[in-house]
C-alpha cells in the first residue's frame, strides 16, 4: 500500500525532526476547558494531537485548561476523561491542570511588573474596550499606564488578597496601544473574580486570562508543537512576546482549520443552551453532536476516528456533510452488526393455510458480511407482523411489495400470496390474509418462480414489544446560525418515538449499547433508558447512503 501523503502538520514535524529542532522530541497536548462536554470538533483535535504523538513516538498530555472559575466543574472533567479514553487514546501519567500552575503564573506576572512590562489598571472593562481603538485607529493609553513598579507590585498583591471589587482593577501587559494587532494593545492578564474555583477553592481572587495562561501552560509542559485552531493565529505574536519577555521555553504554535458539521452547532456555549433550556434531554442526548451523545446514539470510536481522518487537516475551516459521518458509521456497522428483524409500524399478517398451533424454528444468518457471525433460529407461525407500508391496496406499478393477489417472499421463511384484507370501522387495515407455499421453505420455490419483493416480519406470538426512537437532524438548516439564530432553526421532528414496535425474540438478550441492523430499516442501538421488560432502541442511521451517492455525483461531474 502506498504511504499516505503527509498533512501539513506532519510535514512541519518531519522537518523539525530532521533539523533536530527539539532534540528529536515531539510533545503535544489536548487542552480542553472543563466547561462542557466534548463534541465532534474536539474529536478532531484529540485525534490530531494524540495521533501525531503516536506516529512520532512522542507524548501527548491531557491538560485541563481550567483558568476560569465561572463555568468549570468536576462533571466536565470526568466526562472529558471518559470521552478521550473511549475514543481510544491514552495520556498515561500525563494528566495536568492549568490551575495547578496558578502560583507559577502569578510569579511570572510579578516578573513582568518588575521589568516594567505590566501594570495595574483602574479602568473598567467597558473603558478598556473603549480605549482599545479599531483596526484602522490606534488605541488610547490608560491614565494608569505609567504607575511605578513599586505601586504596581503593591496593587497587584492587594488584588490577589481580595482587597478590591470585581471589575475595579486588572493587570495588563504594557506593550503598545498603537500596535496594528489589537491583541498587542496592552492585553489584560488578570481580572478580579470573586468566585471559588472547583479545584482551588477560595484561594484566588484573581484569575489569569486565556491569552496569558495558555502560552505559559504550553511552556511549562515543554510542549514542542502547540496545535490550535485558526482563531488563535492572531494571538501567536502575543504568546511569543510573553515568553520572550520572561525568557522561558517557547513552543511552536501551529494553527489548523476547525471542523464544522452541517445541520448542527459546535459551540459549547450553544450546546450548553440546548441542555439548560431542556431542548435536549442532556449532554448525551442522542441528537447532540457531543461524543457522549454520539456514543449513546450508537456511534463507535472507530467510525468517529475514520470520519476525522477523512476530513483531513487543513489551513482553512471546513463545513463537512453530516452524511459523511453517517457513511462512516454504516461502513463500520455493516461489518459487525448482526442483522435482525424488527417491525416498526406493525400490521398483522395471517396465513390462512398454516396450521394454528404449529411453530417452526427457521435458520437465519446473522451477518452475510461476516463469515464468523453464524446463524440463529427464528420462530415462524400462523400470525405474523409486517410493516404497514409493505402493503398497498392500490399499488402503483413499481410497488413490488404486498398487494391483493401478489406474492412476496418472507425473509428466511416462505413465499406468501395475499388473498384478503380486514378493516375496522375507520377503514384502517387490521389484518392481511395470505396463503403460503409450503414448498418454498427458506425463501426458495421448487419451480424456480421468482418474486421481486422480500419482506421482514416477526412472529406475533413470540415477538417483543419495544420502543424505537427515530432521529433527524437537530436543526432544519444546513447552517443553523443563519437568520434568526440557532434556536429558531430547531427541527420539530428531530425525535419521533414509536411505542409499539415488534422485534424478534432473540433481542430479549440485548444489552445497553448493543448494535444491530434491523433489516431494511437501518442500524439501531439499545438505549440506556432500557429497563427490565422495556427495550428502547435508538436509530443510529438509516440504510440509505446519501454520502456515497453525492460522492459518485461529484466524481461524475469531474
Ligand atoms: P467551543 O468553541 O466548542 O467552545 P473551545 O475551543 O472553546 O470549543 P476548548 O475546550 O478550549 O473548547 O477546546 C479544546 C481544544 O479543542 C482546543 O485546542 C480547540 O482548538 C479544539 N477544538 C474545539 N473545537 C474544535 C473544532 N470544531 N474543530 C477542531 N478543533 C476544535
Ligand atoms: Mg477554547
Amino acid at each position: 500500500m502506498p504511504d499516505k501523503p503527509f498533512n501539513f502538520i506532519e510535514e512541519i514535524v518531519e522537518s523539525d525532526l530532521e533539523t533536530n529542532k527539539y532534540e528529536g522530541r515531539v510533545h503535544t497536548r489536548f487542552p480542553p476547558e472543563p466547561n462542557g462536554y466534548l463534541h465532534i470538533g474536539h474529536a478532531k483535535s484529540i485525534c490530531l494531537n494524540f495521533g501525531i504523538a503516536e506516529k512520532y513516538e512522542g507524548m501527548c498530555n491531557l491538560r485541563f485548561d481550567d483558568t476560569n472559575p465561572l463555568k468549570e466543574g468536576e462533571e466536565f472533567v470526568e466526562s472529558i476523561k471518559k470521552d478521550v479514553r473511549w475514543l481510544g487514546f491514552d495520556w498515561k501519567d500525563r494528566l495536568y491542570f492549568a490551575s495547578d500552575y496558578f502560583e507559577q503564573m502569578y510569579k511570572h506576572a510579578v516578573q513582568l511588573i518588575k521589568k516594567g512590562k505590566a501594570y495595574v489598571d483602574d479602568l473598567s472593562p467597558e473603558e478598556i474596550r473603549d480605549h482599545r481603538g479599531t483596526l484602522t485607529e490606534s488605541g488610547k493609553e490608560s491614565p494608569y499606564r505609567n504607575r511605578t513598579v513599586e505601586e504596581n507590585l503593591e496593587l497587584f498583591e492587594r488584588m490577589r488578597k481580595g482587597e478590591f471589587e470585581e471589575g475595579s482593577k486588572t493587570l495588563r501587559a504594557k506593550i503598545d496601544m498603537a500596535h496594528p494587532n489589537l491583541n498587542m494593545r496592552d492585553p489584560v492578564m488578570y481580572r478580579i473574580i470573586k468566585k471559588p474555583h472547583y479545584r482551588q477553592g477560595e484561594k484566588w481572587y484573581i484569575y489569569p486570562t486565556y491569552d496569558w495562561a495558555h502560552c505559559l501552560e504550553d511552556s511549562i509542559e515543554l510542549i514542542t508543537h502547540s496545535l490550535c485552531t485558526l482563531e488563535f493565529a492572531d494571538h501567536r505574536i502575543l504568546y511569543e512576546w510573553f515568553l520572550d519577555q520572561l525568557g522561558i521555553y517557547k513552543p511552536q504554535q501551529i494553527e489548523f482549520g476547525r471542523l464544522n458539521l452541517k445541520y448542527t452547532v459546535l459551540s459549547k456555549r450553544k450546546l450548553t443552551i440546548l441542555v439548560q433550556k431542556g431542548i435536549v434531554s442532556g449532554w448525551d442526548d442522542p441528537r447532540m453532536p457531543t461524543i457522549a451523545g454520539l456514543r449513546r446514539r450508537g456511534y463507535t470510536p472507530e467510525a468517529i476516528r475514520d470520519f476525522v481522518e477523512r476530513t483531513g487537516v487543513s489551513r482553512t475551516d471546513s463545513v463537512v456533510e453530516y452524511s459523511l459521518l453517517e457513511h462512516c458509521i454504516r461502513e463500520d456497522l455493516n461489518k459487525r452488526a448482526n442483522r435482525v428483524m424488527a417491525v416498526l409500524d406493525p400490521v398483522k399478517l395471517i396465513i390462512d393455510n398454516y396450521p394454528d398451533d404449529k411453530v417452526e424454528w427457521l435458520d437465519a444468518e446473522n451477518n452475510p458480511e461476516d463469515p464468523n457471525a453464524g446463524t440463529r433460529k427464528i420462530p415462524f407461525c400462523k400470525e405474523l407482523f409486517i410493516e404497514r407500508d409493505d402493503f398497498m391496496e392500490n399499488p402503483p406499478k413499481k410497488f413490488f411489495r404486498l398487494a391483493l393477489g401478489r406474492e412476496v417472499r418472507l425473509k428466511h421463511a416462505y413465499y406468501v400470496t395475499c388473498t384478503d384484507v380486514v378493516k375496522d370501522e375507520n377503514d384502517n387495515i387490521t389484518e392481511i390474509h395470505c396463503v403460503y407455499d409450503p414448498e418454498s421453505k427458506g425463501g426458495w420455490t421448487k419451480d424456480g418462480r421468482k418474486v421481486k419483493g422480500t419482506l421482514h416480519w416477526v412472529s406475533a406470538r413470540h415477538c417483543i414489544t419495544a420502543e424505537v426512537r427515530l432521529y433527524e437532524h437537530l436543526f432544519i438548516k444546513e447552517n443553523p446560525d443563519e437568520d434568526e439564530g440557532f434556536l429558531e432553526n430547531l427541527n420539530p421532528n428531530s425525535m419521533v418515538v414509536l411505542n409499539s414496535c415488534k422485534v424478534e425474540p432473540s433481542l430479549k438478550e440485548a444489552k445497553i449499547g448493543d448494535k444491530f441492523q434491523f433489516l431494511r430499516k437501518g442500524y439501531f442501538c439499545v438505549d440506556k433508558d432500557t429497563t427490565e421488560g422495556h427495550l428502547v432502541f435508538n436509530r443510529i442511521v438509516t440504510l440509505k447512503d446519501t454520502w456515497a451517492k453525492l460522492a459518485k455525483k461529484i466524481k461524475q461531474n469531474g
